[in-house]
């Protein structure tokens, strides 16, 4: 596979890098790490990564705007995407070859060459795994990106961080001893009226009878704390190791779009299939959705707590059968 990759790589003079819409650290650090690697590894080629960025990920680095070029003769490398309605860059099916990076759960086939991997932390690691399993070349400054990229999506290794995950690790901190604490402050680095929203939402945490934790942040609210839709996505990891909560639940009104955003986080139950009910989908553990209206949003959080429901059911039955 990264044979194949980096031939595809080395064959075409104009890339485009995109990812998914709604761009998170992970997808933003993959897409241009996986950029500055290739413009490194043959700087005679033309490499964009596209789509809509965020003033808060402007730390990692900008994104380009398209010029016009030939797509006929162009390669489109997708990561961290699954399906195509998610993919921020609108030409997909003009290029001459696709392929796809990507670690979230299949959802559908639309590149040529699709590296798939749901075990796998995050599209920054495999991105990084690529650099070192090919000829392509990488810096300090890659290094760094997709090293916060993966750090991000694993919630500082608190998830999906297995032994080749370390062993990257140990690899990237040998190589260029990683000032981690410095990386971390643009990560986690937050506005006071961000962590102001985060005490309103503990505050104001309804929970289900078998567990779902969840909020409503209509517009009022979120002005009121000067925050926007992308604060409570920002902040949804901070709510795990809560006794009484299996999965929680943000819902931030998006006015402008005329849409209901749902960010899912769970410490057991499997959440991905219920998002993709609602317009979303994403991991087992951490999904996203969208839906039009708060009693909609009502009806996603019922049927997470009947996934919980199920979950405790068959905790409880494990727990009997080991006695
Ligand atoms: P978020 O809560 O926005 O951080 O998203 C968590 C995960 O769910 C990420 O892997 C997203 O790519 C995925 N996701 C979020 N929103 C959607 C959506 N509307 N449709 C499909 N996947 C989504």
């Amino acid at each position: 596979m990264y044979k194949k990759i980096y031939k595809a790589i080395k064959k075409y003079n104009t890339i485009v890098i995109a990812r998914h819409i709604g761009v998170d650290p992970d997808a933003m650090a993959s897409q241009l790490g996986l950029k500055e690697a290739i413009e490194l590894s043959f700087p005679k080629k033309q490499v964009f990564a596209v789509g809509t960025g965020g003033a808060r990920f402007a730390y990692l680095g900008s994104l380009d705007k398209l010029e016009d070029i030939d797509y006929s003769k162009a390669l489109l490398i997708v990561v961290d995407t699954p399906d195509k309605r998610r993919v921020d860059s609108p030409e997909v099916d003009q290029f001459a070859y696709k392929i796809k990076i990507d670690h979230h759960p299949f959802v559908e086939k639309f590149c040529d060459l699709e590296w798939i991997d749901d075990r796998n932390s995050s599209a920054s690691q495999m991105v990084l795994e690529l650099l070192y399993k090919s000829k392509l070349k990488r810096n300090r400054s890659v290094i760094e990106k997709l090293f916060i990229g993966l750090a991000s999506d694993t919630n500082r290794f608190l998830f999906n961080s297995d032994a080749v995950t370390f062993s990257l690790l140990s690899k990237i901190m040998k190589e260029y001893s990683l000032d981690i604490t410095k990386l971390y402050q643009n990560l986690y680095m937050r506005p006071l009226h961000e962590v102001r929203l985060q005490g309103y939402i503990g505050q104001n945490m309804k929970v289900t009878e078998h567990g779902v934790g969840y909020v409503e942040l209509t517009s009022d609210i979120l002005n009121k704390f000067d925050a926007d839709v992308g604060s409570a996505g920002n902040m949804v990891n901070n709510f795990n190791y809560i006794d009484e909560v299996f999965v929680w639940v943000m819902i931030s009104e998006d006015k402008k779009n005329d849409i209901i955003k749902i960010n899912i986080r769970s410490r057991g139950p499997v959440v991905n299939k219920v998002a993709e009910a609602y317009h979303g989908g994403g991991h087992k553990f951490a999904s996203g959705a969208r839906v039009t209206s708060l009693e909609e949003a009502k009806l996603l959080v019922n049927d997470l707590d009947r996934e919980c429901q199920k979950y405790i059911q068959n905790k409880e039955v494990d727990e009997n059968e080991n006695q």
